[in-house]
């Protein structure tokens, strides 16, 4: 269980301005590092819930000129970055301010690649070595509290002609700033703090049981665990306690740096081939399968996942019923916050071949704690299905 003398670095380059208000910091963190034209990255979603507002009122008060893509789509497409690297380009854009959920800030990530590799193309990037060279830079501002992207080195994008999602990802497509104000997560609907609050505990979770988890993400991975599970409830039913949304927040930043340094495993691999596939929220997919892998990792992880019970707060008599008694919270949690079944989103079963099928290619599969076959895979969808 312990990783002491595992040898690891550690490098985090972007800066945290974190704290209620703290948005108010934006022109500052611009001009400090030469962004004089962003262009605004985001979607109808956060335009309509007046966030992009509050960000054009601050750069138009301080004489900031700019310009706005909103035009990406959730599970955010190819098609979506190339447009905004397009719009970026002919106007002119020397910087990009990402704002939103991972949607959003996937995208702007993205596009940075385009333009910093003067390509039209992001397929040509899709992987862990493609994209070489820095970013113009980059501010991520998070609205949502779930996919870390502010702070992690990865860009999820679909490839729309093979409805497959792949990861742009490298040590340069990380954000220069992240600028993470609770206050703007005070708008998010119930249902999208439910399934992007399991998506953070998902990432907490899968990184520090992950074959390649080490000290600094195995501590950052158990503190986020401890304010997601305790903070997820009372922010899906009282949306504006900023107390609860600024744990939650913190939360999903701290798994958001465990997993990018460490990874997430067999449940991400399932829930990003069926959001290719489905178009399904990401969220809603981790929620799904978490506690159905956990159960298939149980006799490789029993230590740990007794050590994630008592981050969640759990009394327990032995390791063995500490981490049987995690995924029963688990699967508590996902009722408490109204998710839906697996069977209730309207999969067809015919197609959980093809998805164990990709699942088993999906890079995170060798990150996983105990090892998955296409087969073992298979079992583990048919499980959640029949919701055993
Ligand atoms: P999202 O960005 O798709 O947003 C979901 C919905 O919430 C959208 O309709 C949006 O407009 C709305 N919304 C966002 N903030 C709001 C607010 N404050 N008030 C009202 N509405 C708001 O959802 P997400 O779960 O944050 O991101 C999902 C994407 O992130 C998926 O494509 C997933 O694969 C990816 N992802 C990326 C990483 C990474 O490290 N890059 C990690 C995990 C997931």
């Amino acid at each position: 269980m312990n990783n002491f003398t595992v040898p690891f670095s550690f490098t985090l380059p972007t800066k945290i301005v974190y704290g209620p208000g703290c948005i108010s910091s934006l022109i500052d963190e611009l001009h400090l590092n030469n962004g004089n034209r962003p262009i605004i990255v985001t979607d109808k979603g956060v335009r309509n819930a007046g966030i992009l507002d509050k960000i054009t009122f601050l750069l138009e008060r301080n004489n900031t000129d700019y310009i706005v893509y909103d035009g990406v789509e959730p599970n955010p497409k190819d098609v979506n970055v190339e447009e905004g690297a397009r719009i970026a380009r002919e106007l002119g854009a020397d910087s990009i301010i990402a704002i939103g959920g991972g949607s959003p800030i996937d995208c702007a990530k993205s596009v940075g690649v385009l333009l910093a590799h003067k390509e039209d193309k992001i397929k040509k990037y899709d992987g862990k070595t493609a994209a070489t060279k820095p970013l113009p830079l980059l501010i991520t501002i998070p609205t949502t509290s779930g996919t870390g992207s502010e702070l992690t080195f990865s860009s999820v994008i679909t490839d729309t002609l093979n409805n497959y999602k792949m990861t742009v990802k490298s040590q340069y497509t990380a954000a220069k700033v992240a600028i993470c104000d609770p206050e703007l997560t005070l708008s998010l609907p119930a249902h999208i703090t439910a399934s992007t609050g399991m998506d953070a505990l998902t990432h907490a979770i899968e990184a520090y049981t992950a074959t390649c988890a080490e000290p600094i993400s195995d501590a950052m991975a158990l503190y986020a665990t401890e304010l997601i599970y305790n903070n997820l409830v009372t922010a899906f039913n009282d949306g504006v306690n900023l107390e609860a949304r600024s744990a939650m927040l913190l939360g999903s930043m701290l798994a958001g740096i465990a997993f990018s340094h460490s990874d997430v495993a067999s449940v991400h691999c399932i829930a990003e081939s069926l959001g290719g596939v489905y178009d399904l929220p990401h969220g809603v997919c981790n929620a799904v399968f978490l506690p159905h892998v956990m159960e298939y990792n149980m006799e490789y992880s029993v230590k740990r996942y007794a050590r994630i019970a008592k981050a969640m707060g759990l009394s327990f008599e032995n390791e063995r019923e500490g981490a049987k008694k995690a995924v029963e919270a688990i699967k508590k949690l996902a009722v408490d916050v109204k998710l839906p079944l697996f069977s209730s989103l309207k999969v067809d079963i015919n197609d959980f071949e093809k998805i164990a099928e990709m699942s088993v290619k999906n890079i995170s599969t060798e990150s996983n704690p105990r090892p998955m076959t296409k087969e073992d895979y298979l079992t583990v969808i048919e499980n959640a299905y029949k919701h055993k």
